[in-house]
């Protein structure tokens, strides 16, 4: 049994992607920029990958950057937002905080937030209203969001953009690996992160506008065509592709039995809870996602307790640890005092029905046990 249920925070490694980077860590532990034939070989294999990352999402090849990761990209994305001179620009409330902090600090004076809907959904009209009144150079509305899986209408936003002349950004760090990634270059601007679908930690991609304003973000080394110095990471990279490829060959044949087994243990968990609530239940969600309010007590004994028991679920965002209510929960209209009482559970690629159904049965247990600590982990069947 599987009990991790905190994808969303970050997965766990892919064979394949394991596989790929002790492949080529041995083999192209060369540094792409070097001169000789080795060198050569690690630089064709970089080049190789950024062309598999380009056809998957629609693009040239010269358009994506190897980088960090989705915090580094979405703040080089703001940064060259504001050295560029868009004027003012407007990101979604539900938006993750490297998007959200980077803006605030960047765009002191002319930052929207675009609202939300109590679905979680970003609301399209506002957004409408905003590009028609403030006339942002640029909209940054996230793909998925991290916190309750809810999709956003990120294609419809991006037409609205191209109507009024606005750049849009998205980060579409919790989209890929769950959804179909085709068509995600038709956005100005993308983020990606490949732990979030089963690759290494510290290591994603940004994909650029052609033409334009040059973009450069970290500054020394002609890497990246000068847009990112830096020495590459070619093992990582390799792995971020080898994962990537991994979990979207199977995204079309498992998304119905996915989305059964998540449905399965949404209508257990509101029998063996009482008084659970699903948030944002009737939206389209990622089939990975289900956030929810517990009973008392409150979330942090409930996470303790599923813990004793093998299963690894969360209070919400990993990066909003510690720092109390979420923001995209208060957004969508959660009351303040439901925030010490919501959980996430997300699974990934590796997760299976009977995982789901071990679960549930773990918070049957849990809920049953009261105040005193739930059974074993040998009392769960599933
Ligand atoms: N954007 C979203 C939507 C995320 O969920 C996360 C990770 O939690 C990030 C950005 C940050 O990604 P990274 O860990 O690659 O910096």
């Amino acid at each position: 049994m599987n009990g991790y249920f905190d994808c969303n925070a970050t997965t766990p490694l892919h064979p394949a992607a394991r596989a790929a980077w002790l492949e080529n860590t041995d083999r192209f532990w060369q540094n792409p920029s070097s001169l000789y034939r080795e060198a050569g070989a690690a630089r064709q294999m970089l080049e190789d990958c950024r062309e598999h990352i380009a056809d998957r999402v629609g693009c040239g090849a010269e358009d994506i950057i190897f980088l960090s990761g989705a915090t580094e990209a979405n703040n080089a994305v703001i940064a060259h937002a504001a050295a560029g001179g868009f004027g003012s620009i407007a990101v979604s409330a539900l938006e993750h905080p490297c998007v959200l902090e980077p803006a605030a600090h960047l765009f002191p004076e002319s930052l929207t937030h675009i609202p939300v809907t109590p679905d979680g959904v970003v609301d399209l009209a506002a957004l409408e209203e905003i590009l028609a009144t403030q006339r942002p150079g640029m909209v940054a509305l996230m793909a998925a969001n991290n916190e309750t899986g809810v999709l956003q209408p990120w294609q419809d936003a991006l037409a609205l953009c191209r109507r009024h002349g606005a750049l849009f950004h998205c980060d579409a760090a919790q989209w890929i690996g769950k959804k179909p990634s085709a068509g995600l270059a038709a956005c100005d601007f993308l983020t990606g992160s490949a732990h979030k679908f089963g690759g290494p930690k510290g290591i994603g991609f940004l994909k650029v506008p052609e033409g334009g304003r040059p973009f450069r973000s970290l500054r020394g080394g002609p890497q990246e065509e000068r847009r990112r110095a830096g020495t590459e990471n070619l093992p990582a990279v390799s792995a971020m592709v080898a994962a990537w490829e991994a979990v979207e060959a199977e995204l079309a044949s498992l998304e119905t039995s996915r989305l059964a087994a998540r449905r399965v243990f949404e209508d257990s968990i509101k029998m063996v809870v009482p008084g659970v609530q699903l948030i944002a239940e009737a939206s389209d969600r990622l089939w990975n996602t289900v956030t929810l309010t517990v009973p008392p007590p409150v979330n942090v004994k409930w996470l303790s307790r599923l813990s004793t028991l093998g299963f690894a679920v969360s209070t919400g965002s990993a990066c909003s640890r510690g720092a109390g209510a979420s923001d995209v929960l208060l957004a969508m209209g959660l009351p303040y005092d439901l925030s010490g009482q919501v959980l996430r559970l997300s699974g990934g690629w590796q997760t299976t029905a009977d995982d789901w159904a071990a679960l549930a049965e773990a918070f049957r247990l849990v809920a049953e046990a009261g105040d005193r600590p739930p059974a074993t982990r040998e009392g769960i069947h599933c």
